[in-house]
Formats: C-alpha cells, sequence, structure tokens
C-alpha cells in the first residue's frame, strides 16, 4: 500500500511527509517544485520531480510504485493572486487537479483526500461556526477553483470506484512542533508568516488590511489551526477510507476565532519584537469572520486537536522563522533560487 503526495515539499505537504513517516508508512512525493523545495524532502523519501498535470507521467508513476491512495497538497492558494491571475488557479487548482484525478480513474487507484477551503463558503450568511452543509457561494477564483475540484471528486466517485475525503481547510499556520521542517516559501502572504517575519527583521513592517470590519476590534476573524494538527487529521482520513469510509467532507480548525489584531499583538508579545504595524485598507476578496464548525472531523474521523493554541502556533512559526535567518535547520536555504510566486 503505497501513498502519493503530491505537493510534499511544499509548506504542509512536508507536514504530511513527516506525519507519515512517524507512522511508518510507505509513500513517494510528487512535486514539480515550483513552489516547494528539495531539502523539505527528508533523505530517503523519494520525491519525483513531476508536474501533476501530465496524466500520461502521473499514471506511470502510479502504477511504477503501486500507489493506492493520493493526497493531493499541489496547488496554489494565495486569495488576492487568484483574483489578479484566475487562469493561474483554474489551471493549477482545477485543470491539474482533473488530470489527476483521471490518472487515478485510469490506474484504479481507490482513495484521494483532497485539500480544499473555507474559501469554498464564501461569506457565510449565519454567524458562527460554518458548518459543511453551510451553502458554497466563493468569493475569490481561489475558493471557485477548489469547489469545482471538489465537485469532480463527487461526481468522479458516483461513477468510478474511487472514494474520497475533502477537508476545507481554514487557516493553516504554524511549523512542526520538532522543528523539523517549517514554512519557507519567499514573498510571503499569510498573516502569520508575515508578522513572523516582522519579528524576525526580514521585513521593516507590516499592515493590518482594514480595521473597519464589523467585528469586535474591526479586524477580521480567523480561525487558525496549527500545521500539524491539520496533516495529523490527513492522516485519520487516510485509516478512515481504508476502514471502508466512502464519501466524506470535513471542515479543519478549531472552532475558535483570532481577530487579525490579536495575532499580530500575540507576535510581538512572544517575539518581544514590537515591529511597527500599519493600518490600512481592506484586502480585495477578503471575508469578515470565517470559523470552523468541527463536528464532523472530530465525530467521524476520531480527530483530536493536539497543538490548539494561538500561542503554541506562534512559537512554532517564530521558531522556524529565527532559524531560517540563522541558517542552521534549513541552510541550503540561502542557496536556493526563489521564485516570487506563493503556494
Ligand atoms: N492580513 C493582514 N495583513 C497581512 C496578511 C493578512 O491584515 O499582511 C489579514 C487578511 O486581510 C485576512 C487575514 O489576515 O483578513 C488572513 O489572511 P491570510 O492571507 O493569512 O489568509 P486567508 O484568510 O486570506 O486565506
Amino acid at each position: 500500500m503505497t501513498i502519493l503526495v503530491t505537493g510534499g515539499a511544499g509548506y504542509i505537504g512536508s507536514h504530511m511527509v513527516w506525519e507519515l513517516l512517524d507512522h511508518d508508512e510507505e509513500f513517494i512525493v510528487v512535486d514539480n517544485l515550483a513552489t516547494g523545495f528539495k531539502w523539505a524532502v527528508p533523505d530517503g523519501v523519494e520525491l519525483i520531480e513531476a508536474d501533476i498535470g501530465d496524466q500520461s507521467r502521473m499514471e506511470k508513476i502510479i502504477k511504477k510504485n503501486g500507489v493506492d491512495t493520493i493526497i493531493h497538497f499541489a496547488g496554489s492558494v494565495v486569495v488576492p493572486e487568484s483574483i489578479e491571475n484566475p487562469l493561474k488557479y483554474y489551471q493549477n487548482n482545477t485543470a491539474n487537479s482533473r488530470n489527476l484525478i483521471a490518472a487515478a480513474v485510469e490506474t484504479g487507484v481507490k482513495r484521494m483526500i483532497f485539500s480544499s477551503t473555507a474559501a469554498v463558503y464564501g461569506n457565510p450568511v449565519t454567524t458562527g461556526p460554518i458548518a459543511e452543509n453551510a451553502i458554497l457561494n466563493p468569493l475569490s477564483p481561489y475558493g471557485t477553483s477548489k469547489l469545482m475540484t471538489e465537485l469532480m471528486l463527487r461526481d468522479t466517485a458516483n461513477a468510478h470506484d474511487l472514494n474520497y475525503v475533502i477537508l476545507r481547510y481554514f487557516n493553516v499556520a504554524g511549523c512542526d512542533v520538532h522543528g523539523r521542517t517549517g514554512q519557507s516559501t519567499d514573498g510571503a502572504t499569510h498573516l502569520i508568516k508575515v508578522a513572523c517575519e516582522a519579528a524576525t527583521g526580514k521585513r521593516s513592517s507590516m499592515k493590518i488590511f482594514g480595521t473597519d470590519y464589523d467585528t469586535p476590534d474591526g479586524t477580521c476573524i480567523r480561525d487558525f489551526i496549527h500545521v500539524n494538527d491539520l496533516v495529523n487529521a490527513h492522516y485519520h482520513a487516510v485509516k478512515f477510507l481504508r476502514d471502508g469510509g466512502r464519501k466524506f467532507t470535513a471542515n479543519c480548525g478549531y472552532s475558535k476565532g483570532y481577530s487579525v489584531r490579536e495575532v499580530v499583538d500575540t507576535v510581538q508579545r512572544i517575539s518581544g519584537n514590537r515591529f511597527k504595524v500599519i493600518e490600512s485598507e481592506r484586502r480585495a476578496g477578503d471575508i469578515e469572520s470565517l470559523t470552523a464548525n468541527c463536528n464532523r472531523l472530530m465525530t467521524r474521523l476520531d480527530w483530536r486537536p493536539q497543538h490548539d493554541s494561538l500561542d503554541t502556533i506562534v512559537e512554532t512559526a517564530l521558531a522556524w522563522e529565527k532559524n531560517m535567518v540563522s541558517g542552521s535547520l534549513a541552510p541550503e536555504i540561502a542557496d536556493i533560487e526563489h521564485t516570487d510566486e506563493v503556494a
């Protein structure tokens, strides 16, 4: 039983790699290294440099390695970028996923776990944590590109012997609690990464996008989930499908929201650096408040969070950021040419 991890050299994918190693699973990684890093895949793990959109190559890789489960992370993840460049998102997240799903069907892969997003909900019409049966109304090409893949998976599973778990991530943050991997992509846009870069001096200031939202402190609210807990949810999803689970969609978060300002304050407190914060205009595509109802994940996948504290998220993110600055954990980082692309 071999698992294929797509995007395993990226931020979340490389944490999945360590989760699978910790559980002695057999697996391979496919990554085109557009935004991932070779060094993020540990020695001894097979990394195949390939594009998931290349259906015939993927079929060969799947057959050669006896893959029976795919955990599919590869894709692009920045909401504002998707508004500026929608076709990139429909290519990377939708069209390429279509070809990967086709390769899975052609080769008889029985199980797929797909990284989706809370962005499929758009602006929630009800207040409080959102459940999976809420209206799906994405407001960005990013959200739409992921929803389209959700629908392709659903329809394909109805027609073929393919079962799936779709995990809708809320805001993934933090880095491996053992310091083995972390969020390394250059040109960061995500809040906690940006704040940690400000705290370690990589940037001189940061902006808060929008302080006039209808929230207690006027800034947006998000549900941040520690990346180790998120990849552990994927491992539970693998077991669920192996045990005969079929078509299942679940939110991934902690059912608790923090405002952008609370997050920035936490990074300042833990780092001891009161870096400059500029209050700025709202950012296009941002949703006011997003928190997850995670009952399905807990009850059906038997998942329990282990690191559900904003302090832990920030501490691990800061630790990684500091190590990147000093070069002690990932010394090769300085030698790698970065693209401007963020995923
Ligand atoms: N945000 C911010 N400054 C930044 C980055 C993000 O104020 O430098 C805000 C952003 O406007 C949103 C929240 O932080 O309200 C989360 O944004 P992020 O890009 O981290 O994730 P998203 O929720 O868009 O997937």
